[in-house]
């Protein structure tokens, strides 16, 4: 599999926020959305091919419960599988991050779905614009994911006018609590964060949403593990 970078650090987003973890964040990336935090697994994508047991030994090595693999598009990567299984026997509590475009029947804890709304387009990639719009909205895919795992649903927003874009997709998804739903502002400054938390939590609790303030970005900044 393919790894772009092994750390400790704390969980910023969703259900677990605040949980230290170590995250397994693996390179490639079937989608180019423009906001993409973690270019150095799509548009530029670097790493190096590893063993899945080699991976599963540096994981454990942390001795800390929680893991989170993540990406890129982890469930890329076939090797997830035999990596995944491996750690719950090791009884780590295992988190997937994942753009819910692809399945597999990877065991996980909790699948963490971002799916991307039309505000991801990229922007002057042509090569990309078309593959990108083909591929990033996968209903199927997702009601597999939640029938296979817990799941929480994550979604980047840049505006308030991409609310009635969220509302409008989970009506498809009568299975989804409102409390699976998290609302993350869109942005990699703390500055920018902090401005669109502003008109968004109220918004996420008017709804009956959960709002996600990237807790990583505001703890850490946007700065790379390795
Ligand atoms: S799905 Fe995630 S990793 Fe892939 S381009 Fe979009 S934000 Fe980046």
């Amino acid at each position: 599999m393919r790894i772009a970078e092994i750390f400790h650090s704390v969980q910023g987003e969703g259900e677990f926020s605040g949980t230290p973890s170590v995250f397994v964040r693996t390179t490639g990336c079937n989608l180019r959305c423009w906001f993409c935090d973690t270019p150095y697994t799509s548009f530029k994508a670097e790493g190096l091919q590893r063993d899945w047991q080699d991976v599963l030994q540096e994981v454990l090595e942390f001795d800390c419960l929680h893991v989170v693999l993540t990406g890129g598009e982890p469930l890329l990567q076939p090797d997830l599988l035999p990596l995944a299984h491996a750690l719950r026997q090791q009884r780590r509590i295992v988190t997937i991050e994942t753009a819910g475009t692809v399945f597999r029947p990877v065991e996980a804890d909790l699948m963490s779905i971002s799916p991307k709304l039309s505000n991801s387009a990229p922007i002057g990639l042509n090569r990309w614009e078309q593959r990108h719009e083909r591929d990033r909205n996968r209903p199927d895919v997702i009601r597999q994911m939640l029938q296979a795992s817990p799941c929480q649903l994550k979604f980047v927003v840049d505006q308030p006018a991409d609310l009635d874009e969220i509302v409008q997709y989970l009506r498809g998804f009568p299975e989804i609590a409102p409390n699976q739903v998290w609302l993350m502002p869109q942005g990699i400054r703390q500055e920018e964060l902090a401005a669109k938390g502003v008109w968004l939590a109220p918004l996420a609790e008017q709804i009956g949403y959960r709002f996600c303030p990237r807790r990583h970005i505001e703890m850490y900044g946007n700065v790379r593990a390795t």
